[in-house]
């Protein structure tokens, strides 16, 4: 990101000058107390808002230039994990990731490797034929999360992915998004959870008033909650 603004168009400056580079592979955390511009600068890395000003590169493409029809094509690149999981009540977990593949229209033959490949690593294969509303919090991010990585989008970014788990589920759930990083793909996570931030050490960007005050390797949560 270089030079990276947000204004909504209530006035509200969310992001004011966000300058950073993230490296291919790295995993970064993104921290800071409520309202400080975390959703804001995440969602710019996936064009669900567009900045104000700045430019946005990712793989060489500037998601602030992005035109409104090539945005499908460039998220494919870009996995991402919400807290509430937004998946489909009305599919089956086997149905929500097959989706993602669907609409480019990958044979049925690849669909159902890659589907179960992904079920597999996440450790839901015998859940493919339940639905969301039949599985646990912790089951259901797990789908969530196969389904950012069925098209292996090179980035993943996790919008507090573990704010509506208990403890033990956040750290099985924190277990996956390590094994997908150890296989090369770069994730950003914005999390207020220090336990987790503080025992699984990565790099520690914090965000206060929509700047970057503190980045460190290995850093700290830095805060009380
Ligand atoms: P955080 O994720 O750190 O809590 P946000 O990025 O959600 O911070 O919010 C940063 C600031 O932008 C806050 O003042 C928030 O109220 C404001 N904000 C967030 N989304 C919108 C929006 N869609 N419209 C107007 N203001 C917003
Ligand atoms: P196994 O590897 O145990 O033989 P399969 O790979 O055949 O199992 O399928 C595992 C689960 O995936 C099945 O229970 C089924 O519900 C689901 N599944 C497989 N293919 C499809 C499909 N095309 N559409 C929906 N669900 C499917």
């Amino acid at each position: 990101m270089k030079d990276v603004w947000k204004t909504y168009p209530n006035g509200v400056m969310a992001l004011n000058g966000i300058d950073i580079y993230i490296d291919k592979g790295e995993f970064v955390y993104v921290v800071g107390p409520s309202g400080a511009g975390k959703s804001t600068f995440v969602k710019c890395m996936y064009r669900e808002e567009k900045p104000t000003k700045g430019s946005i590169l990712i793989q060489g493409t500037d998601l602030a230039k992005l035109r409104e029809r090539h945005i499908p094509k460039m998220r494919r690149k870009i996995g991402v994990i919400f807290q509430d999981f937004k998946l489909l009540p009305k599919l089956t977990v086997y149905e929500n990731v097959a989706f993602a593949l669907e609409v480019i229209e990958e044979s049925p033959k690849v669909i159902r490797q890659r589907v179960m490949e992904v079920l597999d690593l996440v450790g839901l294969k015998n859940k493919a034929r339940s639905f969301p509303d039949e599985l646990s919090g912790g089951e259901q991010q797990r789908v969530s999360i196969a389904r950012s990585i069925v098209n292996h989008p090179p980035v993943i970014i996790a919008d507090e992915p573990t704010g509506n788990l208990d403890p033990e589920t956040a750290w099985e759930i924190m277990d996956i998004f390590k094994e997908i990083n150890e296989r090369g793909t770069t994730v950003v996570m914005a999390t207020h959870n220090k336990d987790i931030v503080n025992s699984f050490k990565k790099r520690v960007i914090a965000i206060e008033g929509g700047r970057i005050v503190r980045d460190e390797q290995k850093g700290e949560y830095g805060y009380e909650i």
